[in-house]
């Protein structure tokens, strides 16, 4: 019944490291107009409280300790709901683990939710299971629509920025063929 974790998770997380700031990253896109303006040839990003033209040059840093620190005019609870996406959560204290009953509840979710079990060895499950604590509740299929939503407009974004800022021209060509 015991089990060793350690050398099962240790390959996905490594890969996975990549992939936790590429998400939390895109969340400041939220405090931005939709629109980035060019000025003086750089591309700038447009805050949405106070208009404040940011360069997008270096990434989205900037962007996101302007919202956490600069930005006058946003509101507290917007401010602060922001500065807890860029935070790690301190441990709680509360929670008293038992890996066995986590277990049984993982089995109990992956069989009335019909989940092949192959679903569990997808390298993006334990990163998320190593972020979660009790309070985090999930609110529905609509939540998770809304969530999607929102990464796949940042991660949209960010695409934008890193192309409009490269020096080289693209050419996309596509190929028909039938089939008879
Ligand atoms: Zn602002």
């Amino acid at each position: 019944m015991s089990t060793s974790r350690g050398s099962e998770t240790a390959d996905s997380t490594d890969d996975d490291t990549s992939q936790a700031p590429h998400a939390r990253r895109s969340k400041v896109w939220e405090h931005y107009e939709q629109e980035l303006v060019v000025v003086k040839g750089d591309l700038k990003a447009v805050c949405k409280y106070c208009r404040a033209q940011l360069h997008t040059k270096f990434g989205t840093s900037s962007l996101r300790t302007y919202i956490a620190e600069a930005c006058r005019p946003i509101e507290d609870a917007c401010r602060k709901r922001f500065e807890l996406t860029m935070e790690k959560r301190p441990s709680e204290g509360m929670l008293v683990f038992d890996e066995k009953v986590s277990r049984e509840l993982m089995i109990k979710f992956c069989i009335h939710a019909e989940i092949p079990f192959l679903k569990f060895e997808d390298p993006h499950l334990q990163p998320w299971i190593d972020s979660l604590q009790p309070t985090f509740q999930i609110k529905g299929r609509h939540m998770i629509h809304d969530d999607a939503m929102k990464m796949y407009k940042g991660m949209k974004k960010d695409i934008e920025v890193e192309l409009q800022n490269l020096d080289y021209c693209i050419c996309l060509t596509s190929d028909m063929w039938t089939s008879s």
